[in-house]
């Protein structure tokens, strides 16, 4: 059962988990809790280690009150005075002031690498899971915090680490097992495992819920329980759409597809280390626990064409144009090449049946860095002019229309852009994925709003 930064983001919440913890106990499962940081501390680790590098010389400081602040007031809380309460405050001290000390390592260096940048802002987890571990406790419920840099093994891939799960599953029975056999709850940190020489990695933003499927997959789980704060996987994201509706079941690949394309409620590669074991993945509320919420399996339910829409913010499409691509199959290999060795994820890519252009998405962070890598590498070809232009066109969306059941249901595509045309929004980039699970566009960031709800009105997905 893996905890989100709000269920875990302050007493009344963690309050709640322990509850779920406790009542699936008494139920007399197995289980091992997976949590992130109190919500807001990640955010406030990378702040202050961001500051610090810059040159800001209170940045450590600053940090390890905040720090301290969160979490004893939580304690004070959820556990009071006493055990197992000053162990828990003492312990807390202790990493405060390990991460200070880090923090004036940066600040001296100037420097902040991913590297040092992943042990920084695994933390917020270590803290966290101090806390849970002491409410379980002062709640009756055996349990103990482990920080999984014990557990998963993954490469050196600073910021988005690969798992290496048959490694993994040997620590998981080493360390976890033995706990659960002896009736004690393991409350996981979320977020990072470490490389095999021992070198905190993190699995990139939001990957606790990835850090519990790969644990899930390890302990071979009957299943993985995701407690967030909505009911489940929705048709659209309920900030953007306010008649979106909880979804009962979706398929491993949909699942996938709809993260992928900004449903934030999962971590994009969670259904990997579950669906190769088909270890169903559920979605559920902390604060509305007697909700279903969603079934995310192996199965996919047919019940209409399209399941959700989705749209990622804030992004550029970088467009190289030019006859150089004409029957000349490295210029494509040269430009992704380029890209990926600077480590810039690509959204989607649409290239013209001329090879005349071709354009992809990235980052609005990244548009600039993109286009001047692109400038280097094809720097001949733009001499001779058989490449004509590296552009950037920013502050875009992309929409995704997802689901298995599009697959041979003809009309799903006339009805996207009739219904964006009809809303008069501008299509700027088209894809479509071979699988037929999604159909992409990109249009302008100002027009995201209006295009999220009028789709989802147009396929009736709403309550
Ligand atoms: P946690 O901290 O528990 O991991 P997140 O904030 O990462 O929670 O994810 C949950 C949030 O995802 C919801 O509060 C919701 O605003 C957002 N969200 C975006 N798209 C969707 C969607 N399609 N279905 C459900 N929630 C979504
Ligand atoms: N705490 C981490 C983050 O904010 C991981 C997570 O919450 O899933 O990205
Ligand atoms: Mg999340």
């Amino acid at each position: 059962m893996k905890f989100g930064g709000t269920s875990v983001g302050t007493a009344a919440a963690i309050g709640r988990t322990v509850e779920i913890l406790a009542e699936g106990r008494a139920s007399g499962d197995a289980q091992v809790a997976v949590v992130s940081a109190m919500g807001g501390v990640t955010n406030m680790l990378l702040a202050e280690a961001t500051s610090a590098a810059g040159g800001d010389r209170e940045a450590a400081e600053r940090l390890c009150e905040g720090l301290r602040e969160r979490h004893f007031a939580a304690i004070a809380e959820l556990v009071g005075p006493g055990e197992p309460g000053e162990r828990t405050r003492v312990a807390i001290d202790e990493l405060c002031q390990r991460c200070g000390r880090l923090l004036e390592s940066v600040y001296v260096l100037r420097d902040l690498s991913t590297r040092s940048s992943d042990l920084i802002v695994s933390f917020g987890e270590r803290m966290s899971s101090l806390v849970v571990a002491a409410a379980l406790e002062a709640r009756g419920v055996a349990a103990v915090n482990v920080d999984s840099d014990r557990v998963i093994v993954t490469d050196d891939s600073f910021g988005a680490a690969n798992p290496m799960l048959d490694e993994t599953r040997v620590q998981a029975e080493a360390v976890l097992r033995p706990l659960l056999e002896s009736g004690t709850l393991p409350v996981v940190t979320g977020f990072f495992g470490a490389s095999r020489s021992g070198a905190t990695t993190t699995l990139g933003r939001s990957g606790s819920d990835y850090s519990a499927s790969i644990i899930g997959n390890a302990l071979r789980a009957d299943e993985i329980v995701i407690w967030t704060d909505v009911d489940g996987v929705m048709t659209a994201d309920p900030r953007l759409v306010p008649d979106a509706r909880t979804l009962p079941s979706i398929s491993f690949s949909e699942a996938t597809e709809l993260a992928y394309f900004g449903a934030k409620v999962i971590h994009a590669r969670t259904m990997q280390p579950a669906a190769a074991l088909s270890i169903p993945i559920w979605i559920k509320n902390t604060f509305n626990k007697v909700h279903p919420g969603t079934r995310i399996g192996p199965d996919a339910v047919k019940n209409g064409a399209v399941k959700g829409i989705t749209a990622i913010s804030n992004v550029s499409v970088v467009t190289v144009e030019g006859s150089g691509f004409l029957g000349v199959a490295s210029v494509t290999g040269r430009v992704f090449g380029a890209i990926g060795r600077a480590g810039i994820n690509v959204y989607m890519i649409s290239q013209a049946s001329s090879q005349h252009s071709l354009s992809f998405l990235v980052p609005n962070a990244d548009g600039p860095h993109a286009v001047q890598l692109l400038e280097q590498e094809l720097e001949l070809e733009l001499h001779r002019q058989t490449i004509l232009s590296v552009s950037l066109n920013p502050d875009l969306a992309a929409i995704a229309v997802v689901g298995a059941g599009m697959r041979g249901t003809p009309g799903v595509a006339g009805n996207v852009f009739q219904t964006l045309g009809n809303n008069h929004i501008n299509i700027v980039a088209i894809a479509q994925g071979s699988s037929e699970l999604n159909i992409s566009c990109v249009i302008s960031m100002s027009d995201l709003e209006r295009a999220v709800p009028s789709l989802h009105e147009a396929f009736h997905l709403g309550k």
